[in-house]
């Protein structure tokens, strides 16, 4: 079976032309682009070997080499450092990290692939203890300073966070206020159309017969008649005073043409009797 190499590696080009070099020699190439899903794809790929940028974006190469070194499943597979850090001491912090070889870039193509063949044999590069010693602390001292950076970062986020949710309720409860204050107005509105609208047929009725009773024609034989209907219209508006007086809850009637209207009998309280205004629509 072919052997399956993983290359964590955030540069396409690089990543392109690893896959050729190794392709041509018989490898499966499998690639990842940063250090979280390159830690991804060695738990779930169990490759033969992992080619290990170290300049990667989220964790980088040290971490993600440290992270993979810490699982059983993978304590033998060789994690080889490819990076474009060639100053002293990148060969030995790759090292204490946990990758088990280094190979600067650019690389050499006939090289390199000697190279991996002979970590895939069982090749590891060795650190003297005193150096490794020195930049372990250094490793340490960095990540330290790093998880502290991140910790202040979620932190201040987090402040951020929480001061927008803040922001955003007051805002609803803005709203909401707002709201419930253009319902009571538009309520007002209701009523006021509401008892216009009842009044206006009694109202029309009495001025029409005061009209009447006080012209120079009017047949006197009638008055008795018209003061009875008067008194009945002025007891119908007293019916209609005592209805809002006692307006409990508040519904709604829709009359033609859209118009929304307090419905006073089933708005107001219930009383013993019905009520009959007795007025003709
Ligand atoms: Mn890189």
């Amino acid at each position: 079976m072919n052997e399956k190499i993983l290359y964590i590696e955030d540069n396409g080009v690089n990543r392109r032309l690893v896959r050729r070099i190794l392709e041509r020699e018989g490898y499966v190439v499998i690639e990842a682009a940063d250090g979280l899903s390159g830690v991804q794809a060695a738990l779930t790929e169990h490759p033969d070997l992992i080619l290990m940028d170290i300049n990667l974006p989220g964790l980088d190469g040290y971490e993600a080499a440290t992270r993979l070194k810490s699982e059983p499943a993978l304590a033998d597979t060789p994690i080889v450092a490819l990076t474009a850090n060639v100053t002293p001491g990148d060969r030995e912090r790759s090292l204490v990290s946990g990758c088990d070889g280094y190979i600067p870039k650019p690389i050499d193509p006939a090289n390199f692939v000697l190279q991996v063949r002979a970590f895939l044999r069982g090749e590891r590069e060795s650190i003297d203890e005193s150096l490794a010693n020195y930049y372990l602390r250094e490793y340490r001292d960095k990540l330290v300073n790093r998880l502290q950076a991140k910790i202040e970062e979620l932190t201040r986020l987090n402040a951020e966070l929480e001061q927008r949710v803040e922001e955003r309720t007051r805002e609803l409860e803005e709203t909401q206020a707002r709201l419930v204050r253009v319902e009571k107005e538009q309520a007002i509105i209701e009523l006021a159309g509401a008892v216009a609208h009842e009044l206006r047929q009694p109202q029309t009725v009495i001025a029409g017969l005061v009209g009447l009773i006080l012209s120079d024609n009017y047949d006197q034989s009638q008055l008795q008649h018209d003061l009875q209907t008067i008194v009945e219209q002025v007891k119908e508006m007293s019916q209609l005073i005592d209805a809002m007086t006692e307006l409990a809850s508040y519904e709604t009637k829709t009359y033609p043409g859209d118009i929304r209207i307090v419905d006073l009998e089933k708005s107001a309280q219930q009383s013993d009797q019905p009520r009959h205004n007795g007025i003709a629509p």
